[in-house]
């Protein structure tokens, strides 16, 4: 079986505000891409497809790829303007390397640069053992409320799953769960349950330290973290 990573990074990070676009940012000397690829670098994926936006490709690939000397990546390619779109792009370009047929793809935001490589490897394991589509997924600290049009509901806990990234797919399906969906979604996992709600999605453990980088503040909090990693 092959495992692909499609890492996406066509983002315009909107809520974090700055001139430099997040997944360039520099976290302690280095892009905040550069963490996600070496994460996959040191997993079991084979290969891997970074998708950013048009006309960056060649930043990515001599600033980045080469600069660091990433070996799995096979790909940069752009993204959409939706990350479903990104998403797409990025399983039809993998698929177009190595076929669909025992392929499996994880798909990550670049945004999540603490992502680890043994959850990578985690999310892989399951993959091989014949999950379809597999979701790393943390509980949230914080009581859940929704203020609705008909009053506040508070959930449980405990049924609260609060999604990460890679998700894990068998190529084929979440090629067919893109190719049929007409409305964008926010994660991969929605495209295949719109697509076929009898597909079981498999919840692993995801990582707390595995936050996605969205408003300035996550900074420092990344910072920290990279930091005390390498202590
Ligand atoms: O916008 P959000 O933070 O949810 O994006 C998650 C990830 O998807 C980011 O790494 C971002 O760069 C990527 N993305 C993309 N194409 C888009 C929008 C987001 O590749 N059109």
């Amino acid at each position: 079986m092959k495992n692909i990573g499609i890492v996406l990074a066509a983002g315009n990070s909107t809520r974090m505000g700055g001139t430099t676009k997040k997944q360039y940012r520099l976290l302690l000397g280095h892009p905040v891409l550069f963490y996600s690829l070496m994460a996959f670098e040191q997993s079991y994926v084979s290969d891997i497809v970074v998708v950013c936006s048009e006309g960056e490709e060649e930043f990515v690939r001599t600033e980045i790829v080469e600069k660091y000397d990433f070996r799995k990546v096979r790909a940069v390619i752009a993204g959409a303007k939706e990350r479903s779109g990104s998403s797409f792009l990025g399983i039809k370009e993998a698929i177009g390397i190595v076929g669909r047929f025992g392929v499996n793809v994880l798909i990550h935001d670049a945004a999540r640069p603490l992502v680890n490589p043994l959850l990578i490897n985690s999310i892989i394991a399951e993959l091989e053992s014949g999950q379809r589509a597999v979701v790393p997924a943390v509980t949230p600290a914080d009581t859940i409320r929704l203020e609705g049009d008909e009053g506040v509901v508070t959930f449980e806990r405990e049924k609260i799953r609060l999604v990460q990234t890679p998700q894990g797919f068998e190529a084929g399906l979440i090629c067919d769960a893109y190719e049929k969906l007409r409305s964008p979604v926010t994660d991969d996992a929605e495209a295949v349950m719109k697509y076929d709600g009898s597909v079981q999605i498999k919840f692993v453990e995801g990582d707390r330290r595995n936050f996605k980088l969205t408003y300035p503040t996550d900074f420092e909090l990344a910072e920290c973290m990279v930091k005390s990693a390498e202590m």
